[in-house]
């Protein structure tokens, strides 16, 4: 009996082209027994052009009750001029905000093959594995008061607001410290203690939570302006990162680019653990967006979708010899010379996303 329900949400551009991909992978574990229950649904775009909302209150009803949601993408010039509450993005946003995800995971991992195309030296990113962990719904981008204000000489004040509360940084370090535990046990907390007051409560609570229940992790603190540093002098000193949502967004982007190419990153966003069955509501998607330059061509990379669907059985599923296989099949593939376009180069095989599925699924299933 099929147990483990997923809903995707394939979205715009080429959200679509890069799930069907893993539309493909699941159909071929399924065979197999793995028991995938899969509904879908509409966002974005393509979901105002169906109901005028860029997500109907069914699919959030579909996505609040599944174990997990695949996202692809959203977006396009086609709805550059739809009302802002029903942009294609708010479907993003609201999926986050009703699922309550604060723990953003932003995996860089330098495939061996890809490591001489990074803009540091090979030596530098080869064997590169980190995560980071973002807090994703609080501070200084929700923070109230957050408005500009008319001063009447002819000056404005904009202001935001950084607050973080206690329960907000023990359950992202929460977060932090039980991935490390399946990881490299080490855990860096990146905040700005010496000049805000987030930053010193950020590292009173971070060392409390470590202190009460992951004395077995390894935990450093580093100022986040000097993390930025380090992240590209010498990344592979990190294991697990964990810090607020705006250094969050900042480090998880030149984390990335350590990498290569925006068609090789996955994501996850994570709940809280449900109080009865102990599973967190999830939603995975390619850090990419809809790309609508390239969307119809069949040349995307269908490569962060997949390795969203490995972090999917890694994270909702324990499937973790699966995720490890998954993510092995993409390696190898890479490893015997193919490519898409966006990360081609000299002597390689160019390949379409179809083919690179393909590939990927016939390495896995091998
Ligand atoms: P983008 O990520 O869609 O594309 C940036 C560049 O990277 C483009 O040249 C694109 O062709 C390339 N690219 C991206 N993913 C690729 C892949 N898988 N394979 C090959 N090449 C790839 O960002 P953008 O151009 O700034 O935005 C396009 C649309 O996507 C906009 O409407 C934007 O709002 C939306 N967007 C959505 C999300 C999301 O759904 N989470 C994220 C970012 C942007």
């Amino acid at each position: 009996m099929a147990t483990k329900k997923l809903l995707l949400l394939a979205g715009d551009g080429i959200g679509p082209e890069a799930m069907a991909e893993v539309k493909k992978l699941i159909a071929a574990m399924n065979e197999k027994g793995a028991g995938f229950a899969i509904d879908e649904g509409l966002v974005g775009g393509c979901a105002y052009d169906a109901h005028g909302q860029a997500i109907s209150e069914e699919d959030m009803t579909k996505a609040l009750a599944a174990d997990a949601v695949l996202f692809g993408a959203v977006g396009g010039p086609k709805w550059d001029s739809v009302p802002y509450e029903v942009r294609p993005e708010a479907g993003l946003l609201r999926l986050r905000k009703d699922m309550e995800l604060f723990a953003n995971l932003r995996p860089a991992i330098c495939y061996p093959a890809l490591a001489a195309s990074s803009s540091l030296k090979q030596e530098v990113v080869e064997g590169l594995d980190i995560l980071i962990v973002r807090e994703l719904t609080g501070g200084v981008y929700f923070g109230e008061p957050k408005q500009i204000i008319d001063l009447g000489n002819g000056q404005k004040r904009g202001i935001d607001t950084q607050v973080y509360d206690t329960f907000e940084i023990e359950r992202i370090s929460g977060v932090a410290f039980e991935l490390a535990r399946t990881r490299k046990n080490h855990v860096t907390s990146m905040e700005k203690r010496n000049v805000m007051k987030s930053g010193v409560l950020w590292n009173e609570v971070v060392t409390a939570t470590h202190k009460a229940k992951y004395a077995d992790v390894k935990l450093d603190h580093m100022l986040a302006d000097a993390g930025g540093m380090q992240l590209v002098r010498w990344p592979k000193q990190f294991d697990v990162i964990v810090t607020d949502n705006l250094f969050g967004d900042m480090l998880s982007d030149v984390a990335a680019m350590l990498t290569g190419s925006l068609g090789m990153l996955p994501s996850a966003s994570l709940g809280a653990p449900d109080a009865k069955t102990g599973k967190r509501k999830a939603l995975y998607e390619p850090v990419h967006g809809s790309a609508p330059d390239i969307a119809g061509k069949g040349i995307a990379n269908p490569i962060a979708m997949i390795a969203s669907f490995a972090m999917c059985l890694r994270y909702s599923f324990s499937m973790v010899a699966e995720a490890d296989r998954l993510e092995a099949a993409i390696a190898a593939v890479l490893d015997d010379g193919l490519r898409t376009k966006d990360i081609m180069s000299e002597g390689k095989t160019e390949v379409g996303t179809t083919a690179m599925g393909d590939a990927i699924i016939a390495k896995f299933l091998a």
